[in-house]
């Protein structure tokens, strides 16, 4: 139902490092008012499994103090659950296992993981292996956490680059049924894989577009601006205003996508900047207000 209350319904927040330790993530997130955070469990770089935390009690001590949440985890970009390599699937399935694991320990509630690319042997194979891949990833996480609570992965949907999954609503939604998981939204991917947000008439039609195809299945958003062009199938985040989206887009997008959390992966700048750019989406979602129980 589109959102026309006065006060914001999506709980804002972004991404933060985790090199100075947890307690420096949560301290981040009180300075700059994140209402949601996502961070890393692992090296996304590298196929290492994630190391136990000695903070980890901390950091879910001082989350539920803060009232943050959800709590988002992006799985490491090697993983690709499409791909034709068996040996690759395997790792992959494996790897995002891990983190599902490791996030739990963390009472991360979410983890994003990369739709993939099919590397040329078919979309229809991809998905195939895609959604093979979600459910033996969480049958083995449930299987390592031996009873202990696992995190639930979100599929994120892509630029349409190469022989990548997903970038169009109705893949995306094909998956999310096949495999019963819900997705994480980026609007960076989704404008350059030709999604119109360039105003505010395009983008409301986009946002009712999204509501009806994912219905009920979209977990969080990544809400990034564009450094590239419409259509163009290239990623590259830029700061909300700097980018290929006007402002005003945005007001018009979440207005017809309420009660959904939205997480900013865009260039981090200076304290003030960073503090400043959430500020600046919550006014422009509906308030600096959250209205009480929002999700
Ligand atoms: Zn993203
Ligand atoms: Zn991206």
């Amino acid at each position: 139902m589109p959102n026309n209350e006065n006060h914001r319904t999506n709980r804002i927040g972004r991404h933060l490092p985790t090199s100075g330790g947890l307690k420096n993530t949560l301290q981040k997130a009180a300075e700059q008012e994140c209402e949601t955070i996502q961070i890393f469990v692992s090296n996304p770089q590298q196929w290492a499994d994630p190391n136990p935390r000695p903070d980890a009690e901390a950091f879910i001590n001082g989350k539920d103090e803060l009232g943050v949440y959800p709590l988002v985890a992006h799985a490491k970009y090697l993983i690709n659950l499409a791909s034709k390599d068996e040996g690759q699937r395997g790792k992959s399935t494996n790897a995002l296992a891990r983190e599902l694991v490791a996030a739990g320990e963390l009472g991360v509630d979410l983890v994003v993981v990369h739709s993939g690319s099919h590397g040329g042997e078919g979309e229809e194979k991809g998905m195939e292996h895609l959604v093979e891949g979600l459910d033996r990833a969480r049958e083995l996480a449930a299987k390592f956490a031996g009873g202990s609570r696992t995190a639930e992965p979100l599929v994120e949907n892509s630029c349409g680059a190469g022989t990548q999954l997903c970038s169009d609503l109705d893949t995306l939604a094909s998956v999310l049924r096949r495999a019963d998981v819900r997705c994480c939204f980026d609007t960076c991917h989704a404008f350059v894989a030709g999604h119109d947000l360039s105003s505010p008439e395009a983008a409301k039609e986009t946002g009712a577009e999204i509501r009806e195809k994912l219905d009920g299945g979209i977990g969080l958003f990544h809400l990034n601006d564009a450094r590239n062009s419409f259509g163009s199938r290239r990623d590259g985040h830029a700061r909300i205003g700097e980018g290929e989206v006007p402002e005003e887009s945005w007001t018009a997008f979440f207005g017809e996508l309420p009660n959904i959390p939205v997480a900013m992966e865009t260039p981090y700048a200076t304290p003030e900047v960073d503090a400043d750019q959430i500020r600046k989406v919550k006014e422009l979602v509906g308030g600096l207000r959250l209205r009480a129980g929002g999700l």
